[in-house]
């Protein structure tokens, strides 16, 4: 696959959409989503996976903006939720349950019985207090659930502490030991069929070793199980491939993750599943923000933009890197800054000492890479209201969330006039 890389693109258009006039028009800060890189990144996998018994579930969790995960469904791809409001999403934009799954150590009893209402694929359960509370729901509403447990693999995903899932000290999963003893028990889940196996080791992963790892660990004891009677229907390898976000970040081919899950499940042939989420949208997405203006300090120049981390939380959260760049079609100077937010926190700051075209106020700048965990982790902090976002295509650019008004940003609040006890 041939993506475009984001630096061979002339820095004023993104999909074709001149950004001066699309930040004239919508205002900032402004998250714009290019809909032809989020197609190609699925057609790219979607190649990889060719000839296989794969459904790709897009981790709703990365962007579930109604309009991209319109695009995912209209690309057949299901979805990895890890709530009701991202089941609803999910739904709501036209992908099927039955190619819904269910993540995350928390889900509460309300949350299952909706989804078990809802008809989704199955459930990946993460402790055994989860397989019981579905068991009990499951029976309360005569259904039957399917289930994969999420097998913590003790791999070291070799990514940032806060994103990496698969390491035996962390929340996520269950040990094969216990894992072994829950299909062990399988018998007596009279509401929930058992049947599947599920990890997902971490996010940004840019090395195929610890998937490597984390798979053949995960195939042993699909053989193990299978040799002891025990079917195994569908495999879920979770999320995590790595995306591009600063020059010399070495990704991961599809066709060679592909290649990798083939070969340590040789001889599988039930249905696999795959939970990409930055990776299809991370690269397609920028937030278009403006200089409020240049703060000349004592060891250095703050360039101020009219973002801040609660429009993005990923390099205040992660230390994450993401590309700046003017939009601009003119060669200027460099100059060092450290680029923050208006926010009341030092630690709303997208990048320290950073070289950049020396900019001025009211100028438009881009902040690359923020297709994923961009608007879907943004809060209102400050008071804030939420960013607009559009979608590009060819072109063509629709809006598809509106800024949030202040209306909406207070509604549900009121004085405490209305007291009551017990
Ligand atoms: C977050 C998450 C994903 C997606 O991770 P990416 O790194 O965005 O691909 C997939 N599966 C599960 C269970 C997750 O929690």
């Amino acid at each position: 696959m041939n993506l475009p890389t984001m630096d061979t693109l002339p820095s004023t258009h993104f999909d074709g959409v001149d950004l001066l006039a699309l930040a004239g028009r919508h205002g900032t800060p402004l998250y714009a989503y290019s809909a032809s890189a989020i197609r190609q990144r699925i057609a790219g996998l979607q190649l990889a996976l060719h000839g296989m018994d794969a459904t790709i579930c897009y981790a709703v969790k990365a962007n579930g903006s109604r309009a991209i995960l319109e695009l995912m469904a209209q690309a057949g791809l299901g979805a990895d939720i890890v709530s009701a409001g991202e089941l609803q999403r999910a739904l709501r934009a036209g992908i099927p349950p039955e190619r819904i799954v269910f993540s995350g150590v928390g889900k509460n009893d309300d949350e299952i019985g909706e989804a078990l209402a809802a008809g989704i694929q199955r459930f990946n359960v993460e402790s055994l207090d989860e397989l019981h509370a579905i068991e009990r729901i499951a029976g309360e509403r005569g259904a039957t659930a399917r289930a994969a447990v999420r097998i913590n693999p003790d791999v070291d995903a070799l990514t940032h502490a806060k994103i990496s899932t698969g390491k035996s000290e962390n929340k996520f999963g269950v040990s094969i030991a216990e894992a072994r003893r829950w299909f062990d028990a399988r018998a007596t889940l009279r509401h929930v069929r058992l049947d599947g196996l599920h990890v997902h080791i971490g996010s940004q992963i840019l090395s195929l070793e610890p998937y490597r790892l984390a798979l053949q660990r995960v195939a042993a004891f699909w053989r193990e199980l299978r040799d002891a009677g025990h079917p195994v229907a569908s495999i879920d390898v979770g999320g995590g491939l790595g995306v591009r976000y600063r020059d010399g970040d070495v990704t991961i081919a599809p066709a060679d993750y592909v290649a990798v899950i083939r070969e340590a499940l040789a001889g599988f042939d039930g249905r696999l599943l795959l939970e990409p989420g930055r990776y299809l949208v991370a690269e397609a997405g920028v937030l278009l923000t403006r200089v409020l203006r240049i703060k000349h300090g004592e060891a250095r120049d703050f360039l101020v933009l009219d973002a801040a981390m609660n429009d993005l939380a990923r390099p205040s959260l992660y230390d994450a890197w993401h590309d700046i760049v003017p939009v601009s079609g003119e060669a200027r100077p460099q100059a060092i800054y450290d680029v923050v937010g208006p926010v009341c926190e030092t630690g709303d700051t997208f990048a320290q000492a950073r070289a950049l075209p020396a900019c001025a106020a009211g100028d438009l700048v881009m902040i690359r890479g923020t297709g994923a965990y961009g608007a879907s982790m943004a809060s209102t902090y400050n008071s804030r209201p939420l960013a607009a976002e559009v979608l590009l295509d060819h072109g063509r650019h629709a809006l598809i969330r509106r800024r949030q008004t202040l209306d909406e940003m207070l509604a549900g609040e009121q004085s405490a006039s209305q007291w009551e006890t017990t």
